[in-house]
């Protein structure tokens, strides 16, 4: 059976003979012995092994090893003399499985830039960063799971092909079968694509269930290259029932500080080598963020706020106008230096099943920004009122008809509701301190990009 080599560098198994299998990260020739650093990805740090020139295959294939190469190793585990580590291994079998021309190979024991790296989307988890991220990403996705499960929410697979066309319609991804356009027949009856946000969907079953929630890709043909939007990328969308807007922002906020909290002591290696190579001060500001409490304004204070700033800004501030992400950059890094939700934003601006205020002008919405990045949540509180929802959907120009089954979610048993969107790439940007998002999610898709 072969250990991981987490576990082996967690147990210490002084004496134990093991067997385990990775890859070379470096090899060192020293007379009578190789040392080899390996690695198998279940942690960042790597194990030693020291492979004694007596073994049977040293000439032929030991000598020969160079980084990337994948080898299983079978040895006694020795307490280490060397610095900065406790144990290593020493072999009595290094079997090489793989080889890794090291004339080819293009992940040498060098930096890359991020930038190289994604061009090699196929090799870039082999290195430390990338690596990091990915088990980042795996810790915090369960962790989001945990989160809800342990509030009693009920997780909902909405659906990835969509026929609700009503958001962003602009931005949707079509889904047809490319079969002869003739006859004008559509797979499912009538136009349909990839869905912008599940959130119509958990509606229903909040009005059933309760709490739910989802947590699954999403898409957006947005044609924006902005290093914060994906066309593919994964959301979680609580929907509560019988909650208002205070009750959803205190969700949001609670759900946002144990997920860094449980991150800060679940992941705290990788969380250190980025706290060390990506983003200096990286823990600190993660601490202060579970720590504190988030900053709050009105949509309106902003517009003061942002108009009172004497900065000048690309975009043009007015009450009405939507905030650009420098204005959300410039609220929650420069005025606040934390985390700041911002409330009741211009009905204008905002989606027709946005709670209208008493004002009529301003719905019930929020959205969470944060230092480093903008928005990484919005959300609202759902129009439960069948009336208003209507006039709304109206004015909006979205075909009722379509829209039926959504409307008799106010028809019967109305309750008030709330939720939110969480961009899971945009949290991994802030918990990671990668400036791109390309960068934390295993194969990126933007506009011309999708190698693989
Ligand atoms: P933005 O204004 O930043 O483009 P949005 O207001 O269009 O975002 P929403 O529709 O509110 O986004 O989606 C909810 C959340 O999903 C956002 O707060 C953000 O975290 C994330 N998100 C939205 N679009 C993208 C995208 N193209 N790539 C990655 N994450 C996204
Ligand atoms: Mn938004």
């Amino acid at each position: 059976m072969k250990t991981r080599i987490k576990t082996l560098l967690a147990d210490k198994p002084l004496g134990a003979q093991v067997a385990f299998a990775g890859w070379v990260r470096t090899k060192r020739d020293a007379g009578a012995f190789s040392f080899l650093e390996i690695g198998d990805g279940s942690s960042l740090a790597n194990l030693q092994v020291i492979a004694d020139a007596a073994l049977g295959n040293y000439d032929s294939d030991i000598k020969a090893l160079s980084t990337g190469c994948a080898v299983m190793v079978e040895g006694e585990v020795k307490a280490s003399p060397a610095k900065g580590q406790e144990i290593e291994v020493l072999a009595s079998r290094v079997e090489v499985v793989g080889w890794a021309d090291p004339a080819r190979y293009p992940l040498q024991k060098k930096r890359h830039s991020l930038e190289f790296l994604r061009e090699i989307s196929h090799l870039r988890p082999r290195t430390n960063v990338i690596g990091a991220v990915g088990r980042v990403r795996s810790y915090l996705g369960f962790a989001v799971h945990r989160f809800f499960q342990e509030r009693g929410f009920v997780q909902v697979h909405t659906p990835i092909i969509t026929t609700s066309d009503c958001e962003g319609a602009g931005e949707m991804f079509q889904v047809t079968t490319g079969l002869t356009p003739g006859k004008g027949e559509h797979f499912f009856g009538r136009p349909a694509g990839l869905t912008v946000s599940g959130q119509l969907q958990a509606e229903v079953y909040a009005m059933a269930l309760g709490d739910v929630y989802t947590f699954g890709p999403t898409f957006r043909a947005e044609n924006s290259n902005t290093s914060r939007h994906l066309a593919e990328f994964w959301m979680i969308e609580p929907e509560m029932a019988f909650c208002d807007l205070q009750g959803n922002m205190a969700v949001a906020v609670e759900m946002l500080k144990f997920l860094l909290d449980d991150l800060l002591a679940g992941c705290a290696e990788d969380m250190k080598l980025f706290d060390s190579f990506v983003e200096k001060g990286l823990l600190d500001k993660l601490r202060g963020v579970v720590e504190h409490e988030f900053a709050q304004i009105s949509y309106s204070e902003a517009v003061e706020r942002l108009l009172a700033s004497g900065k000048s800004f690309t975009f043009p501030v007015a009450w009405g106008l939507d905030l650009q992400s420098e204005h959300e950059r410039y609220l929650t890094e420069e005025v606040f230096a934390r985390p700041l939700i911002v409330t009741d934003y211009p009905a204008s601006i905002k989606p027709f099943y946005m709670r209208v205020n008493d004002d009529g002008k301003t719905v019930a919405a929020m959205d969470i920004l944060v230092p480093g990045i903008g928005e990484i949540v919005g959300g609202s509180q759902r129009e439960e009122r069948h009336d208003v929802l209507l006039a709304r959907m109206r004015e909006a120009g979205i075909a009722i008809d379509d829209y039926q089954w959504y409307l008799d979610l106010r028809l019967y048993g109305s309750a008030p509701h709330s939720g939110f969107g969480l961009g899971f790439e945009r949290l991994l940007q802030f918990v990671t301190g990668m400036t791109n998002i390309r960068e934390v999610i295993p194969f990126p898709r933007t506009p011309g990009f999708a190698p693989c």
